[in-house]
């Protein structure tokens, strides 16, 4: 077993704070208008900076492509025993216009370091690799192999994550990268998205009883979801990250002014709760809509192919990541309570692959995509050490 308390006080903040604040002067947008005027960069400059990072550590690294020219990076510390630990940051960012900050500056400021990706996600990123080098530098050889996943396009489509399910990766827990605030995450949301369709009749407008107007439809649809399918939901809960949640977000319908609509869309966001399947929730969907059917003379109401579909995550004490990380983050705040989060991460997909996995990181939610995005820089060396003991305890 490795010393933990010698290699807890190698953790140096300020060599740390430089590499975050290095991570977040590298611009890597996936998405948006940013995104293209980086001249399909996307995270190119930060794949090649984390391959040479972690080759001057001696750390070997694998580029696997999940994209024509974007690449997941993977650099692994062999471990002593068969077990194996993953622990994965996301290499981009969301877009920087409208920040009131300069984006990239990566300045550290009253205890704060300052840029897009500050918090979301690259001050654990940088906690991560740090960690892996540490232990690649002190010729540390940890109980179970660690696996650093470096993925691309989470803002976004993530390529990145499918591209490292569909390798067959295997491993026995998984830390996911995301800013908690030092608190460690065992539950997280999932989300389905999908559009609702009504078809009716075109008419002049002059004479509308000869058509079928399809918003008049869906608008009773939409206050049918509003009054009577989200009060359902609410009365699901689950103890650590409360009742789904359903949002009406986009409607779309007529073509002028004068025609009776023969069409109306709406997009649905309805949020998923750690143990509910797929199966369960279109169903519940589509037995509220055959309602609507029923009520509304006349209607031809569609549930289309869901165009997004994430689980909800949940790990136990009983998982070994679980009680690793619960450890460590004890260890280092002289607290710990396991908490669940509305949001979703790639800890869905991580438990598709069989992967028991927590979300943990530095930095809060709360500045994660914001105008003046910032970390708070006494947390790096506190995320760093928690890691640290994860990766040292994990598989003993
Ligand atoms: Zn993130």
């Amino acid at each position: 077993m490795p010393d933990i308390a010698q290699l807890v006080a190698a953790i140096n903040s300020r060599d740390l704070t430089g590499l975050v604040s290095q991570l977040v002067q590298i611009p890597s947008i996936s998405w948006g208008p940013a995104g293209e005027q980086m001249g399909g960069r996307f995270e190119a400059d930060m794949v090649q900076f984390l391959t040479d990072y972690f080759r001057r550590a001696g750390v070997s690294t694998e580029l696997q492509e999940a994209a024509p020219g974007r690449h997941n990076v993977l650099a692994t510390i062999p471990g002593a025993g068969p077990k194996s630990l993953v622990l994965d940051a996301h290499l981009d960012t969301v877009p920087v216009e409208n920040m009131e900050i300069e984006p990239f500056s990566g300045e550290v400021r009253d205890g704060r370091l300052y840029g897009r990706g500050a918090c979301d996600t690259k001050a654990t990123l940088g906690a991560m690799m740090y960690v892996v080098s540490l232990l690649a530098r002190e010729k540390v050889r940890p109980p179970a192999t660690i696996r650093f996943t470096g993925t691309v396009d989470e803002e976004t489509g993530f390529c990145g994550i499918t591209a490292l399910a569909a390798s067959g990766l295997k491993a026995d827990g998984a830390v996911v990268g995301e800013p908690t605030d030092l608190q460690l995450v065992v539950a997280t949301k999932g989300a389905a998205r999908m559009k609702i369709r009504a078809t009716g009749r075109a008419a002049h407008t002059a004479q509308p009883e000869q058509g079928h107007n399809a918003v008049y439809d869906m608008a009773r649809v939409v206050t049918a979801l509003q009054d009577r399918l989200a009060p359902r939901l609410a009365r699901k809960t689950h103890p650590l990250v409360g009742s789904p949640r359903l949002t009406v977000s986009i409607i779309q319908g007529g073509r002028r002014a004068n025609i009776v609509p023969d069409e109306c869309t709406i997009d649905v966001d309805r949020r998923v709760l750690p143990g509910e399947t797929r199966e369960e929730v279109l169903g519940e969907i589509e037995a509220f809509v055959q309602e609507m059917r029923t009520e509304i003379e006349g209607a031809e109401l569609e549930v289309l192919e869901p165009y997004a579909f994430v689980l909800g995550t949940e790990c136990t004490p009983e998982d070994e990541v679980y009680a690793a990380a619960q450890k460590a983050v004890q260890a280092v705040l002289g607290t710990c309570r396991p908490k669940g989060v509305p949001y979703t991460t790639h800890g869905s997909t991580f438990q598709q692959m069989g992967i028991p996995n927590i979300t943990f990181g530095a930095g809060s939610i709360d500045q994660a995509h914001t105008a003046n995005e910032w970390v708070e820089v006494a947390q790096l060396p506190k995320a760093a050490e928690i890691l640290l003991r994860i990766c040292l305890t994990f598989g003993a």
